[in-house]
């Protein structure tokens, strides 16, 4: 398996050619573009990897379905689903695109942004620190790694240059979507987004979503099966933003995508895996990250369909 790994970085690495780093962020613009790197965990409790799997970058929007999980623990389903939809469109069947949308509830999700935000409100925490202190402790259990820590060069960053996700937040609250006070809630959101993985945490993270809710190896209880039902569902449909449908077709498993360059993929109850290679698409997926989970896939019957 080591080698196929390692034959599939060296037939990919090219890809990285066609794709740019972030650069909505000044730190985000500061890392190597030709990185590529893959960690899968397996359902025997083997680990492998190959290529750049070691390196560090921010998990960015691979956080969302974690602060999916931790809201859903503190809330339920009932609950957070009536506040956040899940559908990937959030339009009818015979919607015209060019028509203004009223923003309700039902049209998010919570792999987009606007849906992210909302979670971090409803997780729970007397302040932001300890709803973001409980983010990272959810993160580490189910990384099963207790050094993984805020990156603050990317959180200032993320701070200083927000206004977009900020514009966003005040939409919310203008439409009574956000109970909290606009900046608080934004604190979590951009110190959720900095948090600084590998691909090995990231792998761990599937694996635990892959595997109805229990670690690899300790096989000890995160989450409910239900949650895990739930999230890998979404990031079906919704994991991968507006490239979610190809990326159905060419992998075909729950995946998520971050703008640092990681990808998280989940293949129910077979492996987690977690891919690193920071050269985005125009949809801020990356380019041979997704090439590679495609001859993956290919090699290895991954796909669900
Ligand atoms: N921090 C990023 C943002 O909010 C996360 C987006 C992403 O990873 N796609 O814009």
């Amino acid at each position: 398996m080591d080698e196929l790994l390692e034959q599939l970085v060296n037939d990919c690495m090219g890809y990285t050619k066609e794709g740019r780093v972030a650069s909505y962020i000044p730190e985000l613009s500061k890392v190597s573009p030709d990185a590529l790197g893959v960690y899968m965990i397996a359902s025997d409790g083997k680990h492998y990897g190959a290529g750049d799997h070691a390196a560090h970058f921010t998990i960015q929007s691979i956080v969302k379905p974690i602060l999916l999980l931790q809201a859903l623990l503190d809330n339920g389903i009932e609950f957070v689903s009536a506040r956040v939809g899940t559908e990937a469109t959030g339009k009818p069947f015979d919607a015209i695109n060019v028509s203004e949308q009223r923003l309700d509830s039902e049209n998010l999700n919570p792999m987009v942004n606007m849906g992210a935000i909302v979670m971090c409100s409803l997780i729970h925490g007397d302040t932001y620190q300890d709803k973001i202190r409980r983010v990272l402790e959810l993160t580490r259990r189910l990384a099963g790694n207790r050094e993984i820590d805020i990156d603050e060069a990317v959180y200032a960053s993320e701070k200083a240059y927000g206004s977009k996700n900020r514009a966003l937040a005040y939409l919310l609250k203008s439409y009574g979507l956000l109970e909290d006070p606009v900046e608080d809630v934004l604190e979590c959101y951009f110190q959720a987004c900095s948090i600084s993985v590998t691909c090995k945490d990231l792998a761990n993270i599937g694996f635990v979503l892959a595997n109805r809710g229990r670690t690899p190896g300790a096989n000890e209880r995160v989450v409910p099966a239900a949650y895990t039902q739930y999230v890998n569902a979404i990031l079906m449909t919704c994991g991968m933003y507006n490239g979610s449908g190809d990326f159905a077709i060419r992998v075909g498993v729950p995946a998520k995508s971050g703008v640092g360059g990681g990808i998280m993929a989940v293949v129910p109850t077979r492996m987690g895996i977690g891919i690193y290679s920071p050269a985005l698409d125009t949809k801020g997926n990356s380019v041979a990250g997704i090439q590679l989970l495609e001859k993956l896939s290919q090699q290895l019957y991954l796909s669900i369909f």
